[in-house]
């Protein structure tokens, strides 16, 4: 049975979970989606942009970290370049105070 894994940047067109932090990707935001096949399940699966770079960073080495600290600053930037700040705010009320803090 062959497994086989890739990841894509895309800009997502639905909103999606994000695989490592849990918190909602916000539709047009900027996104990792990895997709492949193991043990004969195909799986797909969507990371934020911030995410995806502390993955693949290994920044997560001390444990799965910061999803609700360090990352909110780079979320909301991320958010605010997008320009979906709005939507985000209608799931999350609180990321500006959360970055903030
Ligand atoms: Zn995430």
């Amino acid at each position: 049975m062959s497994t086989f894994y890739t990841f894509t940047n895309v800009t997502t067109r639905k909103p999606h979970g994000c695989a490592y932090c849990h918190r909602p990707i916000a539709v047009g935001a900027k996104a990792e989606m990895s997709s492949g096949r193991f043990d004969g399940q195909f799986f797909r699966s969507y990371l934020h942009d911030a995410c995806a770079r502390a993955a693949h960073h290994g920044d997560y080495e001390d444990g799965l970290p910061m999803a609700g600290e360090l990352l909110v600053e780079e979320y909301l930037s991320e958010y605010r370049e997008a320009g979906v700040l709005d939507q985000v705010k209608a799931f999350w009320p609180t990321i500006e105070e959360d970055a903030a803090n």
